[in-house]
Order: C-alpha cells, then structure tokens, then sequence
C-alpha cells in the first residue's frame, strides 16, 4: 500500500526549482517561528523586556512570511525574513552588546541569498557587501555594550545559545542544498540514459550495456543475444490515424514488450519504432522462444487510442553478441535478419546465419 504523505502546495504552479524553493521556505519559515517563540520567555527571564516584546512581533513577521509563501508571494516572504534577520540582528547587539553574539545571525543571510536561484548573482553579491557592511558597522557601535544578565553563567551562555541555532540553520541550508543537488542529478541521469515518448532506455545507454555485457562474457565465455525488432507497416498507422496515435501505439508496444521480458533483460527504443533487446546469458534457441513470445503478444495485443482499439505486428531479428566480431557487427547482423524477416512477409522471427562464402576460383 502506498504510504501517505502530506504535501504543502502553494496556491499557484510553479516549476521545479521554485517549487524546492517554495518548500523550503515553508520549514525554514516554521524554524523561524519556534525559535522566536521560545525567546520571548528567555528574553523575558534576562530581565529585557523590550527585546521579549521585540520577539512577539518577530513571530509575526515570520507567520507572515509563511502565509504569504503560501500563497505563491515567495520573493515577499523571501525579503520579509531577510529584513527580520537583521533588524533584530541589530536590535539585539545595539541593547545586549557584541559579545551576546546575535550578530551570528546575520551569517546564514549569506547562503540563504546564494542558493535562492530566484535572484541574480549580481544581486547576491549587492546583499553580501550589504551584509558585511552592516556586520561593521554592527561591530564598531556595540563592541563597548556590556550586558549583564541575571548571573555570569546565564550571560556567557546566551553566545553560545545563537552559535547553537545558526549552526543549526547552516546545517539545515546545507542539508537541503544537498538533497536538491543530488534529486537533481538524478533527474538527469535519468533523463540522459531514458527515451521520453517511450520510458524505455535509450540508444546511448543500450550501448553501454552491450559494452558491459561484451566484457562479462568475454570473462565468461557465456553466450548473449542480440533481437532488433520493428513494428510492421507502421507508417500506415500515421497515416491513417495521425502522428499522435501513432505515438500512442508506440507507447503501447514499449509497455507490452517490457511487461513480457525477463527482468534480467534489457530493452531499448533503438530508432523511430524499431526496439533493440540485449538478453544475456542466452543462446541463439533461447532467443528465438523468447522472440517468438514477444511476437505473439504484440499481435494478441490492442491498443485502445480514443475510441479505436488498434492492433499492430512486429518482426524480430536475432543474432549472437559475439565478442570476434565486436558490437557494431553483431547488432548489423542482427538487422540483416531483421531485413531478411521483412522480405519472407513480416510478423515473424528470423535468425541471422552466417553467410555462404563463395568459393575460391583456382
Ligand atoms: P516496415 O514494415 O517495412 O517496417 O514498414 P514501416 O512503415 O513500419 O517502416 P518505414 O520505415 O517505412 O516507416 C517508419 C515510420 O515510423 C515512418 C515514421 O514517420 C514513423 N515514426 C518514426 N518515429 C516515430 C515516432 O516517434 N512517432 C510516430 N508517430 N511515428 C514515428
Ligand atoms: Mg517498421
Ligand atoms: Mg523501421
């Protein structure tokens, strides 16, 4: 059973990267609300009660924020915390001192603005000068400003208590640039090696596979087997019915031939409705049974495109992967039979021989 998760969604579409973007900014929005929530008793107990006030309206601002991202004004919520982050940055050094260390705060601000792919470089670089000047300056006024709290311990422990929560959101930020950066290689690795219409994997990929398969049995001397197959008279389905039930009937085959393979085997969408399946650990009569399986289930099956139900046929050519010859050779010839299939009146398997050769004239 699938487990059930919860989703945020904002209010509006958004693509992928703004999407990451948006929930992200959900939870750093929540982090922002905890942790200002549990100042204002803190601050409170410190004996600065304008700071405790100050907290109130943070958690508002960060309420806020996380409504308005949630309402698809990211940029908003984006500039609403920034500013929250400093004002209170500088509020809290300007009546506590430098040494209180809440000028910490205003270091995650650093690659909050770089991993936002929403704004330019240009722009980051504008609001890190910002930032270092306002560290500055922050610096020069409030170094002086001696705070003491209610013991020495409670006072030497509040720096420590801001390094504890920005690590804390470095980590977080860190994490999460992590998890987006890996999702999305993932995504292209994906992409890189799969067919769109299809699923299937694509040409570049197969000849990887094949690549590795030569080696194995090269070590092995195990047999593998090479099957292009092709769908009959396939340019009538275009255009009788049109490119996008030819598409359907493309995508329908590719469905129906995995479902039917082995799941040792490998299948890739070759050309426009040719299919190349590598199957290893297979010698030439066992890829004829399986061809020959393949075959009747594509001419058993229907595929249903609007209201029509269309049936279509393939030819199959087989030949051995045969590591003298190499890879580019063994797939030819499994075309050849492929070619030789087409000519005795499709719908059928054939399997590649090896040609006569002609006898030497003395
Ligand atoms: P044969 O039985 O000899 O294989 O005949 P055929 O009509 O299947 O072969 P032919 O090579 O004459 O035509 C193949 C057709 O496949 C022509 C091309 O427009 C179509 N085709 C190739 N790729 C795609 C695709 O991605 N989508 C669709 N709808 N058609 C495609
Ligand atoms: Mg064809
Ligand atoms: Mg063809």
């Amino acid at each position: 059973m699938k487990k059930a998760t919860r989703r945020i969604r904002p209010t509006k579409r958004l693509s992928a990267g703004s999407h990451r973007m948006f929930v992200a900014l959900d939870y750093v929005c929540l982090v922002g609300i905890t942790a200002h929530a549990c100042f204002i008793p803190l601050f409170w107990l410190l004996g600065v009660p304008l700071l405790a006030a100050v907290n109130v309206l943070s958690v508002a601002a960060w309420i806020v924020a996380r409504l308005v991202n949630r309402r698809g004004k990211m940029d908003l919520a984006v500039v609403l915390i920034k500013l929250e982050v400093a004002a209170h940055a500088t509020l809290a050094c300007t009546l506590l001192g430098w040494d209180s260390g809440f000028h910490y705060y205003l270091w995650p601000l650093i690659p909050f603005a770089a991993l936002n792919e929403r704004i330019s470089p240009r722009i980051v670089f504008i609001e890190v000068v910002a930032l270092f000047v306002l560290y500055s300056v922050l610096y020069w006024f409030t170094r002086q400003i001696q705070f003491t709290g209610p013991s020495p311990q409670v006072t030497e422990s509040i720096p420590f208590m801001n390094v504890g929560v920005v690590f804390t959101a470095m980590g977080m930020l860190a994490v999460y640039y992590r998890l987006a950066t890996t999702a999305a290689e993932e995504r292209l690795r994906i992409q890189a090696s799969t067919d769109d219409l299809t699923g299937l994997t694509n040409r570049r990929r197969m000849l990887e596979y094949i690549n590795e398969e030569l080696k194995r049995i090269r070590r092995s001397g195990r047999d593998a087997t090479l099957v292009m197959a092709d769908i009959d008279h396939f340019k009538q389905i275009n255009d009788k019915h049109g490119h996008q039930c030819g598409d359907a009937v493309l995508v329908g085959v590719a469905d129906e031939l995995r479902a039917k393979l082995r799941s040792q085997d490998f299948i890739a969408r070759w050309g426009g409705e040719e299919f190349l399946f590598l199957l290893p650990e297979t010698d030439m009569t066992g890829a004829q049974i399986a061809a020959e399986k393949l075959r009747e289930a594509i001419s058993a099956c229907e595929i249903e495109f609007d209201d029509r139900k269309l049936s279509v046929t393939m030819t199959f050519g087989i030949a051995p992967l045969d590591t003298g010859a190499g890879i580019d050779e063994s797939i030819s010839r499994a075309d050849d039979a492929l070619y030789r299939g087409k000519q005795a009146g499709r719908n059928r398997v054939m399997t590649w021989q090896i040609p006569e050769t002609e006898p030497v004239k003395s």
